[in-house]
């Protein structure tokens, strides 16, 4: 079990938000659950792990409600679960939202502090809602990879399918740096590290700052630089399954691509190749 270290970069004095010593009850259907780690990554970038209740069960890639008990009139906001579902532990990567109604509280989050989360998980970003296939693409931008870090660990997507892409563009390469870990950790896991090390492969790529691979992920598709970069094919709808997880408008550029290739979409209810999940609303 991985337990972060705080942390490289430090935030402003923080200061504990989330009660720890005697948390309020938690409302019903919702899980009080205990910060074991927090780990902050740029001024906007953190993530953090917590106690998982043995009953709680979800599919790898889903998303659950958090919220916290100190806020007076509690927010809960959509966070996709960055763990497989096999871990004890939760873990979620988080956007600082200056002014956000949550994340303005969750950021000061500690050990030892308490979260709310709602006891049912759902999404989209799960093996169930693709066709069986060959290869199978993760395409992320920002703290769109946090379902990713979920479905990478998880055996299931490498019993599944013979290769794993996964990509994350940012703005900056101090972004890039939870997916940089994500591997590592991923390739040493002592329970998929041997499946990832034959067949997980990782480009990260950056917008506006120089870095080894700069541009949008649209455009590293468009001009062959993610197969030229990565040794592989283009896109083939008949043996290629890809999971979209982003901005809106990465989503929307992203739909209209996979759809002029033969891509179609597809659901929980109906299985098809290619899926998407918003990173966040607006
Ligand atoms: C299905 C789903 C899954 C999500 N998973 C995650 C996750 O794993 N990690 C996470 O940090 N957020 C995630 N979000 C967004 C999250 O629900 C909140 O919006 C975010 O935590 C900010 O909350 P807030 O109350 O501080 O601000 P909000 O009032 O919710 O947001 C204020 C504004 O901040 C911007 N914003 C919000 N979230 C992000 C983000 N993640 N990246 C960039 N800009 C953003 C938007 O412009 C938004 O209008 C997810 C959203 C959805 C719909």
């Amino acid at each position: 079990m991985t337990h972060f270290e705080q942390t490289e970069f430090s935030p402003n004095p923080p200061t504990s938000a989330a009660f720890s010593e005697h948390p309020p009850e938690a409302p019903s259907n919702t899980y009080s659950l205990e910060v074991v780690s927090v780990r902050h990554y740029t001024d906007r970038l953190f993530s953090f792990r917590v106690k998982r209740p043995p009953a709680f069960r979800f599919r790898s890639g889903e998303f659950v409600m958090i919220g916290l008990p100190s806020i007076a009139k509690p927010v809960y906001r959509a966070y996709s679960i960055a763990s497989p579902s096999w871990d004890d532990e939760i873990e979620f990567f988080s956007i600082k939202v200056p002014g956000g109604p949550l994340t303005e509280h969750l950021q000061k989050i500690q050990s030892g502090d308490h979260i709310w989360m709602r006891q049912k998980s759902t999404g989209t970003l799960v093996l169930d809602c693709l066709l069986p296939g060959n290869r199978l693409f993760m395409l992320s931008t920002g703290t769109g990879i946090a379902p990713f870090g979920s479905l990478v660990r998880d055996p299931e997507s490498y019993e599944k399918f013979d290769q794993i892409v996964l990509t994350h563009t940012c703005r900056e390469s101090a972004e890039l740096r939870y997916g940089h870990d994500l591997m590592e950790r991923t390739k040493q896991d002592p329970l998929v590290g041997d499946a990832a090390s034959q067949s997980l492969v990782y480009l990260g790529s950056t917008t506006q700052e120089d870095s080894p691979t700069k541009g949008r992920i649209t455009q590293l598709i468009d001009d062959g630089t993610l197969f030229s970069k990565l040794e592989l094919d283009a896109f083939d709808p008949e043996y290629d399954r890809i999971m979209l997880c982003g901005s809106l408008d990465m989503i929307s550029d992203l739909k209209t691509m996979l759809e002029e290739r033969g891509f179609d979409e597809g659901s929980n209810n109906r299985p098809s190749t290619y899926v998407v999940e918003r990173a966040f609303v607006g």
